[in-house]
């Protein structure tokens, strides 16, 4: 995925007979800065291992909220919560997310809470913060960003 993009993306790592895969083969978007809807409802939820989307750079750069969108939102954690009840593994589950750098990180679904009660200094500071994926890395067998 490339930088600097304007509205949210997202798309699920879904298994499918050994393999992560891109559900529906790609990206979605509802065209919204501010969120994307991930289709947790038409998708088999025990076989989501990720749910992926990117946080757009908020004004300037250098805003401190851009910090904070390094990490999942209190709505992404919901959406994960949501993708669990369903069915999913929550020890398996992870969330990506794809900064307003463009660098993406993989958060672990069992860590949620830690995440969900840390202060926004704390994230400003960076605290926590999971490492970047390389951008050429392999998300699952058959999946780049
Ligand atoms: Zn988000």
């Amino acid at each position: 995925m490339g930088e600097d993009l304007e509205n949210e993306y997202g798309t699920l790592l879904v298994q499918d007979n050994g393999n992560t895969i891109f559900y529906k083969n790609g990206f979605y978007t509802n065209n919204d800065p501010y969120g994307v809807a991930h289709p947790i409802t038409s998708v088999n939820a025990p076989s989501v291992v990720s749910v992926v989307h990117n946080h757009p750079r908020q004004g300037s750069i250098y805003a401190d909220i851009n910090l904070e969108y390094r990490y999942p939102s209190v709505d992404d954690w919901a959406a994960a919560d949501a993708t669990v009840a369903l069915g999913a593994d929550p020890n398996v589950l992870t969330m990506t997310v794809i900064d307003p750098w463009g660098d993406a990180r993989v958060f672990e679904y069992s860590d949620r809470n830690f995440y969900l009660n840390q202060g926004v200094s704390s994230r400003e500071n960076g605290d926590s913060l999971p490492p970047k994926v390389p951008e050429d890395a392999d998300l699952g067998e058959c999946v780049k960003l």
